[in-house]
């Protein structure tokens, strides 16, 4: 780390400061990117700590030294108490002493030298004090004592009988403490000067006592064990003295005590013989020449202060130790604050430094804390450049603010909710799409938002998703829509249906369902080529648009549209909208020059009566449109509930079908067909039943245009021609003549089967002549893909097969057709024969006809001949066979037989 020398600020020199820096790192602490460190708050928990330490014991120390200031004060004023008791006891004594002297010296100057001072004593004070009283006469011999077995003795040396006889006016004299002449013993004595009746010297009274009866009034209770009373004269000696337990006498008064009445001092070790500092007091005994001295141990009288000191000084220790570890804890709790917070400010900045790499806003939010802790707001702490980005404004100005002011307010209150959460639980919230290009909040119009509680705030990104988004929308588009017309298709109708019925079920109103199926839209596409059917298909939709009303258009493929009027409509209403379709639908269209009309058919459902959901109700419009379609297309049906069990019964039908089939109970019936002009049989016509075992015999006209449907036509087809074929086989081998057989075939037969492979496969299975079978063909069922009807066809011919054409006469059929063809025999309808011969137009159809076949050199056949009068007015028109009830209905075979001309 570089650290410029001039910068400013606490350093420490180069060396020192890294290693100090390294372990301020070590142990967590912020070090300035220059090397600084924190020195003021690395100092502050001790040097607080320190202050703690100072003030604490200031205040013990000023609080002992006051405790000490009382105490001392009490011993003093202790002292001075005992001092006042202690003198009241000496003045006591010792006029006690002073009386024994006067009475005595009284008693002497009254009787003489002879009297016995023991009994005297005695006489005074009984019991006799422990007090020696002895007479010494002017010379100083002592010549009467109260001592037992005395031996006389001068005293004439002593001073206490001096200064007596060498002052003729002292009349007492209380002296030093000396060892008795007579009492052997140390004792303080109190002279008193005898008169002679003429009033010169006679002697003195002595009266001597023992110095400890002078300090018998220490009390241990009330001084201690290291008290102190003494009693010393005026003169600066102790007549008697104890100290704790020495007992003394001679030793010096201080200078004070000499010359005050009274007074007080604590006396040094050094001022004691024995060493003991004490709280000592003086009084003069009132009277004498005596000052009273009382003592009191400083340690003893202490004591309590010292107990309490030693309180006051365990307290200090005490709350140092609290200080210590209060300054030692904080400073700890402070570097591990310091740890995390540079933890912290190091993952934000890891996370912004890594953040700002990538394409997403990052925020960090830190919590604005109400009274009850709980957070009432969020800051902005921390944004990365993508984040201000998204926000329109520079980061520093983003920075600080709070949601209310970077969130428009509902978007505000929101998120304010949501962080709260995020805050309190710790959970992550996500919101994988949020539209705001209407709150204006952020640049984007799509993003996906994320937060979490991070430390104590909380951390959002924020991900620009619009173009993703977009992308899925259109995707989504797409997949909803039909390429083609723009349309939705069936899979953007499923939403948006189920979208309308919830609402209607809500209001309680109605939706309404049409389904559309354009009526051979296929025949187009088939002729005019996909181009064309893609481009009808276009127009039926503008078509559908323009008439749709209130409706919504979808394609749901091919040629079916369906239209959702989102509205109570009456099923007479729907009726004429259908209708209004089917108009618009029909009107001619020109594809590529070649003008078309496609017819529609209609069905049309309505939520709720129809159905309970959106697929019911396409189900049921599909099935009404189905019905429509039955009923003859070009029409509009409404759903009714009968519908179903018409459908039900046919798909029933079928099944029962495709069993009779496996059961084989179908049987072929044979219908002549008469030469008109001989009334001999030219062939037959081979028409299907189904012999039911539940509905009996079955006519194909309930059931044939059922299995043209479906791939059942194919199976019931091929049954036919092998039944057929079999049957003129057994004709043969009956002996019966070869008549020509034609079996019908349906267009699915010859549009999507091999018919042309069958007939061969089966006539030569039976072995039977080509020329013996023929085929019936409606016109229309030529006219669809004329092509491969074509190509079959040319195939049949071929290997011999004749073509009659069915029904001719009410399909469209070209002339160039049916010569392009090659077909062989017109059959007439049975609808132009029926009226004849009185209904004048159908007599001139029949002409028509039988001319046209005359020019085009074609056979024709009339069918349903049900008279003699039909039959003659044909003949008479030059139609060579007829067919019909007249000549014989189709019976089975063995019925024939009596009919059928033999070989
Ligand atoms: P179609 O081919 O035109 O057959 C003639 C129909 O007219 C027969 O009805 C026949 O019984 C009826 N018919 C004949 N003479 C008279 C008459 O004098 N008066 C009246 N009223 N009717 C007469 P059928 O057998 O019920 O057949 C009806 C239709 O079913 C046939 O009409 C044909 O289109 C179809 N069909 C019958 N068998 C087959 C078959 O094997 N295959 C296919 N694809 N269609 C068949
Ligand atoms: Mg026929
Ligand atoms: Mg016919």
């Amino acid at each position: 780390m570089k650290v410029e020398p001039s910068q400013a600020g606490r350093r420490l020199a180069a060396p020192r400061r890294g290693a100090l820096v390294l372990w301020a790192r070590a142990i967590g602490w912020k070090v300035e990117a220059s090397g600084r460190l924190p020195w003021l708050r690395l100092c502050a928990f001790p040097a607080l700590g320190l202050a703690g330490l100072c003030l604490l014991w200031g205040v013990l120390a000023w609080k002992i030294e006051l405790g000490e200031q009382e105490a001392r004060r009490a011993a003093i004023e202790h002292s001075q108490a005992v001092a006042f008791a202690y003198e009241q006891y000496i003045g006591r004594t010792v006029r006690q002493m002073d009386q024994m002297t006067r009475f005595v010296a009284f008693e002497r100057e009254r009787r003489g030298p002879n009297i016995d001072v023991g009994g005297l004593i005695e006489a005074l004070v009984s019991p006799a004090p422990p007090v020696l009283v002895s007479l010494a006469d002017a010379d100083g011999m002592v010549y009467a004592s109260s001592k037992p077995g005395w031996q006389p003795v001068s005293i004439a040396d002593r001073p206490h009988f001096r200064a007596i006889k060498d002052h003729p006016d002292a009349t007492i004299y209380i002296g030093q403490t000396v060892v008795g002449r007579i009492s052997k013993q140390p004792s303080a004595q109190v002279t008193r000067r005898i008169s002679n009746p003429d009033g010169s010297f006679g002697g003195t009274v002595i009266v001597s006592m023992e110095p400890r009866s002078f300090t018998a009034f220490y009390d241990t209770d009330r001084m201690g064990e290291e008290g102190l009373v003494g009693v010393a004269g005026t003169d600066g000696q102790f007549r008697a003295v104890r100290e704790g337990a020495r007992y003394g006498f001679g030793e010096p008064l201080w200078a004070a005590a000499k010359t005050q009445i009274a007074g007080a001092f604590v006396s040094s070790e050094k001022q004691s013989e024995d060493g003991v500092e004490r709280a000592v007091a003086w009084r003069r005994v009132e009277g004498y020449p005596l000052v009273a001295v009382a003592g009191l141990s400083m340690a003893e009288e202490l004591a309590d202060f010292e107990k309490m000191k030693r309180i006051y000084e365990r307290m200090g220790a005490l709350g140092s130790l609290g200080l210590l570890a209060f300054s030692a804890l904080g400073l700890a709790l402070h570097v591990r604050i310091e740890a995390r917070r540079r933890a912290i400010s190091q993952t934000k900045e890891a996370y912004r430094t890594a953040s700002e790499g990538t394409s997403d806003g990052f925020f960090i939010f830190s919590p604005i804390l109400g009274a009850s802790g709980e957070p009432e707001g969020f800051k902005l702490d921390d944004v990365n450049e993508r984040g201000a980005q998204m926000m329109a404004k520079p980061r520093e100005r983003l920075i600080g603010q709070t949601l209310d002011e970077l969130a428009p307010p509902r978007l505000g209150e929101e998120l304010l909710a949501v962080y709260q959460n995020v805050w309190d639980s710790g959970d992550t919230w996500r919101d994988p799409e949020i539209f705001c290009a209407e709150s204006g909040a952020f640049c984007q119009r799509w993003i996906s938002h994320q937060a979490a509680r991070s430390g104590n705030g909380v951390a959002v990104t924020i991900r620009d998703i619009t173009e993703t988004k977009e992308h899925d929308e259109r995707l989504q588009w797409v997949a909803e829509h039909d390429a083609l017309t723009q349309l939705p298709n069936r899979h953007g109708l499923k939403p948006r249906l189920d979208k309308a019925i919830e609402s209607a079920r809500e209001r309680g109103g109605k939706v309404a369902l049409l389904f559309v199926d354009l009526d051979a839209f296929k025949m187009v596409n088939d002729t005019l080529g996909h181009a064309a059917g893609d481009r009808l298909l276009q127009i039926i939709g503008e078509r559908m648009q323009t008439a749709r009303g209130e409706g919504w258009v979808c394609r749901l493929g091919g040629d079916e549209f369906t239209i959702v009027i989102e509205r109570d409509c009456s099923r007479e209403e729907l009726a004429e909208t259908g209708r209004r379709l089917i108009a618009s639908i029909s009107q001619p269209m020109d594809l590529g020059g070649s003008l078309i009309r496609v017819g529609a058919s209609v069905g049309a459902a309505l939520y709720p009566d129809n159905a309970r959901d959106g697929d019911e109700l396409l189900k049921a419009a599909d099935l009404a449109m189905y019905c429509a379609k039955e009923g003859g297309k070009g029409v509009v049906e409404i759903f009714e509930a009968g519908m179903a069990k018409k459908i039900q019964a046919k798909a029933e039908l079928e099944r029962e079908l495709f069993a009779a089939l496996e059961r084989d109970e179908f049987f072929l019936a044979y219908q002549p067909k008469i030469e008109l002009s001989t009334g001999v049989v030219r062939g037959l016509e081979a028409l299907v039943r189904w012999q039911s075992p539940t509905r009996g015999v079955v006519p194909p006209l309930q059931f044939i245009e059922l299995a043209e449907q479906s791939e059942l036509i194919l199976r019931i087809g091929e049954m036919v021609v092998e039944k057929a074929c079999a049957q003129c086989a057994q004709w043969r081998e009956e002996g019966y003549a070869p008549l020509p057989v034609s079996v019908n075939v349906s267009a699915r037969q010859l549009q999507k089967g091999d018919i042309a492979q069958i007939i061969e496969n089966s006539l030569r299975r039976h072995k039977v002549p080509a020329g013996q079978i023929e085929i019936e063909l409606t016109e229309s069922c030529m006219m669809e893909n004329p092509d491969y009807a074509q190509t079959q066809l040319r195939r049949l011919k071929e290997i011999g097969v004749r073509i009659l054409v069915d029904d001719f006469g009410t399909g469209y059929s070209s002339l160039s057709l049916l010569k392009r063809l090659e077909v062989d025999v017109l059959k007439m309808d049975r609808s132009f024969i029926r009226d004849l011969p009185n209904d004048a137009e159908g007599r001139e159809i029949v002409r028509a006809i039988v001319s046209m076949a005359q020019a085009l050199r074609l056979e024709v056949v009339a069918e349903g001949i049900e008279t003699q009068e039909q039959s003659d007015f044909l003949r008479e028109l030059g139609c060579g066979e007829g067919q019909g009830f007249h000549f014989g209905r189709p019976e089975r075979p063995e019925a024939l037989s009596a009919i059928l001309p033999k070989l």
